[in-house]
């Protein structure tokens, strides 16, 4: 069994291996078709992803095959086609006991913490496992970024018609960009690329971009919204100064969802905080009912998946591809690895 493992910042090492051991009670042995590649895949392999040990085999995104279950599994059945939730909870602590299951005290996330999905076959706990009868195995790969999006909007409780600020049109923001439409809000998408901000006009059907290289993005969020501001506003940039930024434009009363992170503080002035009563809300991973949810959204044709995948290898090919996939000139909005 192939694995292609990260084995040190930039060096990849494509093994042999031996197949899993047989799925134990409530696991499930999988055959992995595709393979995601996010932001985190990049740092890792860029070497600046904080607190990222090596080697690690990468692969978080994934659409699988059932091959097999252990005793007692009834959710899923060899043949059936799934997206993974990659997020391994303890199922003990006070978050997944409150069903919080994303934030879990002891969290190990499949290719972060424990090796991943970049290899042919691996056993999960079936309960992870997300099936569809009608979804391709690229959208299946896409439901786990497209998750991140949703979960940060479920977090907002968007209301039809309210404006909602992303800051930051990379995948995460393009994600949240597709469901806070999907929720009815009035979409302002803030970066300082015009051909990103041009992709989201173009693809996602975002009817207001603001490019902050051209533009103070205050006075433009005044002009777009009469004077009212963004009631919400979403920062996926994990850009400490845009972070930061960030604060100063919701409208009194609005709520700001930090998605993206970085290893650091984050300060404001908390009169300005104060006056206007903002709720500030973290956003981390997504939750088994956002992919329940993603998957209904797709099947029924209401999330479009068309415009993600902009770029393509084998898993023999994941080695020489990534040194490309790294850099944002290539204009990678998301790479897919075929297993
Ligand atoms: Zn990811
Ligand atoms: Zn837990």
């Amino acid at each position: 069994m192939t694995t292609i493992r990260l084995e040190e910042p930039g060096r990849f090492a494509s093994l042999e291996c031996a197949p899993p051991a047989p799925p134990q009670p409530g696991e499930a042995l999988v055959r992995v078709r595709r393979v995601g590649v996010c932001g985190t895949d990049l740092h890792a392999f860029a070497g600046n992803q904080p607190f990222f040990s090596y080697p690690r085999v990468l692969g978080h995104e994934l659409g699988v095959e059932v091959v097999a279950v252990g005793p007692g599994v009834a959710n899923v059945k060899p043949g059936d086609r799934c997206s993974v939730e990659p997020y391994f909870n303890c199922q003990r602590c006070v978050a997944c006991r409150r069903g919080k299951a994303n934030c879990c005290a002891d969290l190990r996330v499949l290719g972060v913490h424990v090796d991943g999905g970049m290899r042919e076959q691996l056993v999960v706990p079936a309960r992870k496992l997300h099936p569809s009868a009608s979804l391709s195995l690229d959208q299946l790969a896409l439901v786990e970024t497209l998750g991140i999006g949703c979960h940060a909007v479920e977090r907002a409780c968007l209301e039809p018609g309210e404006f909602a600020l992303v800051i930051g049109a990379g995948p995460i923001g393009l994600a949240v960009m597709q469901f806070a439409a999907e929720r009815g809000a009035r979409v302002v998408a803030l970066d300082v690329n015009a051909a990103r901000l041009d992709f989201c006009r173009r693809h996602l059907g975002v009817p207001h971009a603001v490019n902050g290289a051209d533009e103070a993005p205050l006075d433009a969020l005044r002009r777009l919204t009469g004077g009212d501001l963004p009631t919400s506003v979403f920062d996926a940039t994990g850009s400490p100064g845009s972070m930061m930024e960030a604060f100063n434009f919701p409208a009194p009363g609005g709520r700001l969802v930090l998605v993206g992170l970085f290893q650091g503080d984050v300060t404001f002035n908390d009169p300005s905080f104060h006056r206007r009563e903002l709720t500030l809300l973290g956003s981390r991973n997504a939750q088994s009912a956002d992919f329940e949810r993603i998957i209904g959204l797709i099947e029924a044709g209401r999330i479009d998946t068309a415009p993600w995948i902009t770029h393509r290898a084998p898993l023999a090919g994941v080695a020489g591809q990534f040194p490309a996939w790294v850099r944002p000139d290539t204009g990678v909005i998301k790479a897919i690895v075929e297993v």
